[in-house]
């Protein structure tokens, strides 16, 4: 029994035909890319995220801090919170979360509480990665708990997602700015 508010991540496929299954890292992005393209529908920043565990979908998520007005409503963030409750725990010991952008600080933090053991995403962040690109949340040493990682799978569209998205954006600005009396 689904009773998903509009404000939480999906569990599961919309059929109903319970939960769906992830072989490999191929299948678990192609879910992960799939969210991405609604939180485009919605016109939010394209990220999407997938917790799997024993090869199965816990909970999937894409980025809303638009609809929902709460600038920590990530993509891994909400399926991270949905997947806890589906599975009633505190952690996701042993899951792994398919995202395709790599984690920001905040998430690489929530994907270290939430004690996942794998984290793969499709590209890195030079302005915001907390995992690579500017920091190591998920494999410092230091940590509490490190998580093995991996990238690059679908990075050819994840990447064209992402810059169709800020060129529009940026296109949008621009003729806002030109038009007489807009300015
Ligand atoms: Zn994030």
């Amino acid at each position: 029994m689904d009773h998903a508010a509009p404000d939480r991540a999906r569990s599961g496929p919309e059929d109903g035909s319970g939960p769906q299954r992830v072989a490999n890292d191929a299948e678990g992005m192609e879910l992960a890319l799939a969210e991405a393209h609604a939180a485009l529908a919605e016109d939010e920043v394209p990220v999407g995220a997938v917790v799997v565990l024993d090869g199965l979908v816990l909970a999937r998520g894409h980025n809303r801090t638009r609809a929902l007005c709460d600038p920590t409503a990530h993509a891994e963030v909400l399926a991270l919170r949905r997947a806890a409750e589906v599975a009633g725990v505190g952690r996701l010991v042993g899951a792994t979360v398919y995202t395709t952008v790599e984690p920001c600080f905040m998430c690489a933090g929530a994907l270290s509480h939430a004690r996942v053991a794998r984290v793969v995403w499709a590209v890195r962040d030079p302005k915001f990665g907390g995992a690579v690109s500017l920091g190591a949340v998920l494999t410092d040493p230091r940590m509490n708990h490190r998580c093995q990682i991996a990238e690059g799978e679908r990075a050819d569209e994840v990447r064209a997602l992402l810059r169709g998205f800020f060129e529009d954006k940026r296109r949008k600005a621009r003729d806002n700015t030109n038009t007489p009396g807009q300015a």
